[in-house]
């Protein structure tokens, strides 16, 4: 039904898809594709073969290749594991993106919405190797080239969602842009065969008549779904800069070294040499070297203070970073003396910021002294006899600290996590209790994840989390843990559940019991490290988690027993995070590996209390019976 110049033009206009660089632009294109070639963005098996047996040249067939292969995993089940199943994804972020790909290889129908109509961020994201691998699957050196050809690992976030968002196309994901969610409508009780759906704006949208089974809420850390309670993570005040400079690509700029991330503990010299020259006092930095300088560094007040960044001080953050505390031009000048200091006066005098959406130097100020997550990662909620499956991914359910680059990697992994949870529910083999127990077993692992303790083969990942964390155990939490994220309006189907699940009791008595085992420890252990800590006031412990988080308690004991391994003394009382990753990095030379990073420990604690008491017990293994 195509004639030969139709699918020539949609040959070229593939070719211009490729290569287009606007949100607006790329969804133009494909929808011209789409006319010509006289298909519609459908489920995976409707579109995408149509799509592939059009366009066939070595670069569309280089690409279908590489979605070829994914698409043939087993857990996709040939692009059924999800038929008939309708799932709205709300912002087209890349985690909002890349769970988009994986609904629709399930064989989901997904619709997309963005209340953007365009992708402005400069800033850069780091990569752990996984989704490195991950994004090579899907074929991210035919849209972008120069992807990872730096000595480090990143992509600007504008770059990432671009290329997501041509796969999630190729594969038939709906994209709409200028939508935005304002709440959820449940089906209508006069008509049995209605669904739910969403209230969005503009209200006339057809997007408002779309009825689906899922949400995915990855519309950033502002993620609010009615029954996800946010839980915060205080640490002391951590002001974050990010800054980005035009890169001409010249031969100067070329040589000028990226910077992967240096921490005032590592490089105390560097740091201490950047306050007395310049005044501007940090506690680490980032530069990466991608299409723009860009530069993440956390700044300490005093110096924002004093170079009159900040014109008064408050004890309060969101007064001291409110816009009319802030002097913008004090802020530029310091942001780009620290980039100067910090690549040795390397790059070109005369470099100009870029720009940011709102048409300003790209020179941005947060803070990250508390930190979001998530408590629950899931809940269904059921009306009319019609349930409704939500997940939260990305900023949303785990916000990340920027200057360790987490975002994307642990986003990605919360990706996988829903849509693995997707094929559970639509399987109809679990309960909904147990698929949302499992779900919330394996969101504890999360926040505990770090390039390093995932498993290595990282060819072999998939949406089934068995592939990538290496000790994941779907039963930690239990159906009976989570019966309050099961709203239903016939709520004597919940006992209903429970009597089917029953045979669990027994693993719930083993639960109950390994929790008394924790109890026993965790009280062992504070008694221990009270008695030793003894002589060194600062490091008293009150607590068994957050009184670790100052660095003192561990850095301390390590100093009893073995003194000449840290100079107790000249630690910085207020530099957790510097305190923290000293203690780890010692006690992983002496053979005990941290089971979390320094910053990220000092700046949001622990979620896995157990993992952390695991932890402290090799500590206390390794010291016990030792003569200080
Ligand atoms: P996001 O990337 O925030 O995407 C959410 C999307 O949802 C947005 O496009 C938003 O417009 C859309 N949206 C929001 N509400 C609605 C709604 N109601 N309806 C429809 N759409 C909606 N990480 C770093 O590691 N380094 C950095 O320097 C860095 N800089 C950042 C700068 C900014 C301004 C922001 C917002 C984030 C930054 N991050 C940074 C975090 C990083 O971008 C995220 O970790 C990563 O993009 C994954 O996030 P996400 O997809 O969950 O959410």
């Amino acid at each position: 039904l195509v004639s030969r110049e139709e699918a020539a033009l949609a040959l070229d206009l593939f070719e211009e898809f490729i290569n287009e660089q606007s949100f607006q632009l790329i969804l133009q294109c494909h929808d011209r594709i789409c006319e010509l070639l006289k298909i519609r963005p459908s489920v995976f098996l409707d579109f995408y073969p149509a799509l592939k047996k059009s366009l066939n040249n070595w670069k569309a067939n280089t690409l279908w290749s590489k979605l070829d292969k994914r698409a043939q995993q087993k857990v996709y089940e040939g692009g059924r594991a999800c038929s008939g199943k309708k799932v709205l994804i709300i912002g087209a972020g890349p985690c909002g993106l890349r769970s988009a790909i994986e609904a629709q290889l399930l064989g989901a129908k997904v619709v997309v919405i963005e209340k953007r109509n365009d992708f402005s961020r400069n800033n850069v994201l780091h990569i752990w190797p996984f989704v490195i691998k991950d994004l090579m699957h899907l074929g991210v050196k035919i849209f972008f080239g120069k992807f990872c050809v730096g000595s480090i690992n990143h992509i600007s976030i504008r770059q990432l969602q671009y290329v997501l968002l041509k796969v999630a196309l190729c594969l038939g994901v709906e994209v709409h842009s200028g939508v935005s969610l304002e709440g959820l409508v449940p089906p209508d009780v006069d008509d049995p065969d209605a669904g739910w759906k969403a209230c969005i704006q503009p209200e006339d949208h057809p997007v408002s008549q779309f009825e689906f089974d899922m949400i995915i809420g990855a519309n950033g850390k502002r993620a609010v779904f009615d029954g996800f309670k946010r839980k915060e993570f205080r640490g002391k005040l951590a002001i974050a800069i990010t800054a980005n400079f035009v890169n001409n690509r010249s031969e100067q700029e070329a040589c000028v070294e990226e910077i992967s991330g240096v921490a005032f503990i590592f490089n105390q010299k560097f740091f201490n040499d950047m306050c007395e020259q310049t005044g501007i006092d940090l506690e680490n930095i980032v530069y990466y070297k991608d299409d723009t300088h860009y530069f993440v560094m956390t700044a300490k007040k005093h110096s924002l203070l004093w170079r009159n960044v900040l014109h008064n001080d408050y004890p309060d953050t969101q007064t001291l970073l409110a816009p009319e505390n802030i002097n913008r031009e004090a802020l530029y000048e310091y942001a780009l003396e620290a980039a100067m200091f910090a690549t040795n006066y390397q790059l070109p005098e005369d470099i100009a910021f870029a720009y940011n959406h709102h048409g300003e130097p790209d020179v941005a100020m947060f803070d990250f002294t508390s930190m979001f997550a998530s408590e629950n990662a899931c809940r269904i909620v059921e009306r009319n006899g019609k349930q409704l499956l939500m997940a939260l991914v990305g900023d949303g359910l785990l916000e990340p600290f920027w200057p360790t680059g987490s975002g994307c990697a642990r986003g990605f992994l919360g990706c996988f996590d829903a849509c693995y949870m997707l094929k559970r529910w639509a399987s109809g083999e679990k309960t909904p209790l147990e698929v949302i127990a499992e779900r919330e077993s394996i969101y504890r692992l999360l926040a505990q994840t770090t390039s390093e303790n995932l498993c290595k083969d990282l060819a072999s990942y998939t949406l089934d989390p068995r592939t990538r964390y290496p000790n994941s155990n779907s039963r930690k939490v239990l159906p009976i843990h989570v019966r309050h994220l099961y709203d239903t309006d016939r709520p004597e189907k919940i006992e209903t559940m429970m009597r089917k699940t029953a045979s669990i009791s027994k693993e719930e008595k083993e639960n109950i019991r390994s929790l008394k085992a924790l109890k026993n420890t965790e009280s062992r252990l504070m008694s221990w490290f009270k008695l030793h800590l003894f002589d060194y006031p600062l490091a008293d412990i009150s607590d068994i988690c957050t009184s670790f988080q100052t660095g003192q308690p561990l850095c301390a004991l390590i100093h009893r027993y073995r003194p000449e391994l840290l100079d107790y003394n000249s630690l910085d009382p207020e530099d957790y995070s510097g305190n923290c990753s000293l203690a780890f990095s010692v006690l992983e030379g002496m053979g005990i590996k941290p089971v979390i990073g320094g910053e990220d420990f000092a700046s949001r604690g622990i979620e896995d209390k157990a993992l952390w008491i695991s932890y402290l017990q090799s500590v206390y293994l390794l010291f016990k019976g030792q003569i200080p």
